[in-house]
């Protein structure tokens, strides 16, 4: 039999972010309390029964929002006019590849992310399976590692026809 285990770290951050052409209120620079959480997933467990403590993910992927996301504005780096004023002001900012909605930082997360991570620690027969980003109390994006193979594929596609 085999045994599939998934384990599940939330970690709380503060970001801010617009969204280009969304032709709405979220075209103005705001904010959310995000909560992303992740999912790891593994066939074994260790002597003390577990497949990992859960401060080793917490670390890793924690570590990285801190240094990253926390307090800084995600922003498409298409939006010259908001990297502009925001250099300016000299406030931390993320660059990413598309518009930093929930999906596309679940899809960031799981896709480029993640498993450089998770390469940082040996001995672990782990997977990155799930990465969900709540913006809100209610609304939660969740990209898990098979859609995101396919929702990069289908990005680098779209993405090399628009230029
Ligand atoms: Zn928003």
């Amino acid at each position: 039999m085999t045994m599939r285990i998934e384990l599940t770290r939330r970690i709380k951050f503060c970001a801010g972010h617009r969204l280009m052409n969304h032709g709405g209120k979220c075209e103005n620079l705001h904010g959310h309390n995000y909560v992303a959480e992740i999912t790891v997933t593994s066939s074994k467990t260790d002597e003390v029964g577990r497949v990992i403590d859960f401060s080793v993910i917490k670390n890793l992927f924690k570590g990285w929002i801190d240094e990253h996301w926390d307090h800084g504005f995600l922003i498409y780096d298409r939006d010259a006019p908001v990297i502009e004023a925001l250099t300016k002001i000299r406030s931390r900012i993320y660059l990413m590849p598309y518009n930093p909605t929930a999906e596309n930082m679940a899809l960031h997360l799981i896709a480029d992310i993640g498993p450089k991570l998770l390469d940082q620690i040996a001995g672990y027969e782990l997977k990155l399976t799930r990465v969900r980003i709540w913006e809100t109390d209610e609304s939660c994006a969740e990209v898990t590692a098979e859609q995101a193979a396919d929702m990069t594929e289908a990005w680098l596609q779209s993405s090399t026809a628009h230029h």
